[in-house]
């Protein structure tokens, strides 16, 4: 899909020309500036309004479909001081600022991230690393409570659609928080005061750019994959694409015994399940460590695909919040299962529990194969809805 296309969509207008006629522009039958300048807002669901003399918030909400409480929402202390000319307001559209549909990759993560931050200013964003492909890492914060609560995404590239899920989750629990609503029956201003999330939503940029056809393939980033996928011919390519561009699998890169799993794993990089050449070595993984390290999570959840499954127990069995794996599995519908041994170590979760002992999940959400049609996000998000409110409530 043509971004174009998106935002038409999320402008609620079903070609170019009946965009052009709503917003009282020139038909002129092209992509004309005028018209691409207009629809571009649409992408991150806000206008950047400079206010007229004797313009009232009304006039302005009337002019973009928008409501006086969401104009506040998204502007602080714009209660407090009066309207001057020129002053420079940021209006929320009436559309979703992540849709069921959009189609996924680094830049589009950009332009969610600049769509929830105008809408909820609350939101703070921090580049945790940039990958070897030059892409961002981003670490999200919102709430204020002494519960710390880490949850991440898209660690293997083509599961993707775990990054766009909570992303999907964010921006609802965003709208709880502004508009006093609850989220799966939680208030979202008590979550917030309760809690501090951190989001990290898309660990593996640079994999997930190619796993999603975000990276051409007359380019060198391409070939450079298909060489590595070379190793590995059983594997579609690139669909079966989990690694991060390196050719290392990122969640068998943490230092859990992972000389272990380096010993029943491939012994060079390819599309998946190469542990690198030492724990660590990536700067995805390095910055997620560091970072661990910095905020002491209390609790931590790792989304992938798939199976329906909930993994919460240490390498010996443990569960440490045995009550609260039991309200995840039963809430979703997902199973609490033991890790399969081969799937063991070397993984964020791994990593986590053995340092701390505390409560940490993976979720390995959906079923089918992967990766997961972008179709599945609306079930997936009814089964994780309730996993992600649990989390933040504890
Ligand atoms: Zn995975």
């Amino acid at each position: 899909m043509h971004w174009t296309e998106l935002a038409l969509k999320k402008a609620g207008c079903g070609s170019r020309e009946e965009f052009q006629r709503k917003n009282g522009l020139n038909l002129s039958g092209r992509w004309d500036l005028p018209t691409c300048r207009a629809l571009w807002p649409w992408l991150p669901g806000y206008v950047l309004h400079r206010m007229e003399p004797g313009q009232t918030l009304y006039q302005v909400a009337q002019r973009y479909g928008s409501s006086v409480q969401q104009i506040l929402a998204a502007n602080c202390g714009l209660k407090d001081r009066p309207l001057l000319p020129g002053q420079a307001v940021q209006v929320p559209l009436d559309c979703m600022v992540v849709p069921w549909d959009a189609p996924f990759g680094s830049q589009m993560q950009e332009i969610f991230l600049e769509g929830l931050q105008a809408r909820c200013p609350y939101l703070e964003a921090k580049a945790l690393t940039k990958t070897a492909g030059g892409r961002t890492v981003w670490a999200l914060r919102l709430g204020t409570g002494p519960r710390r609560v880490l949850l991440t995404a898209g660690h293997h590239a083509n599961e993707y659609i775990t990054s766009v899920l909570l992303w999907r989750l964010l921006e609802d629990y965003c709208r709880s928080i502004r508009e006093d609503v609850g989220l799966f029956g939680f208030s979202g201003r008590m979550l917030f005061r309760r809690t501090s999330l951190y989001l990290v939503p898309l660990v593996n940029p640079d994999g997930v750019d190619l796993a999603t056809g975000e990276i051409e393939p007359d380019s060198r980033e391409y070939t450079a994959a298909q060489d590595l996928a070379a190793t590995q011919p059983q594997v579609p390519f690139p669909s079966g694409w989990k690694a991060n561009l390196q050719g290392v699998d990122l969640n068998l890169n943490y230092p859990a015994q992972w000389e272990r799993v380096k010993a029943r794993k491939p012994r060079r990089p390819g599309p998946r399940d190469y542990p690198g050449p030492s724990p660590l070595s990536q700067p995805e993984t390095m910055a997620l460590a560091d970072y661990v390290r910095r905020i002491h999570p209390d609790l931590l959840a790792a989304w992938h695909t798939q199976g329906g499954e909930i993994y919460a127990a240490d390498g010996q069995g443990r569960i440490p919040d045995e009550n609260l794996a039991r309200k995840l599995a039963s809430a979703s519908g997902y199973q609490l299962c033991s890790v399969p041994p081969e799937s063991e170590g070397g993984g964020l979760r791994d990593w986590f529990l053995q340092e701390t002992g505390k409560p940490a999940f993976t979720i390995e959400a959906g079923r089918g194969e992967n990766p997961l049609p972008m179709e599945d996000l609306r079930q997936l998000y009814e089964e994780n809805l309730p996993i992600f409110a649990l989390l933040l409530a504890g």
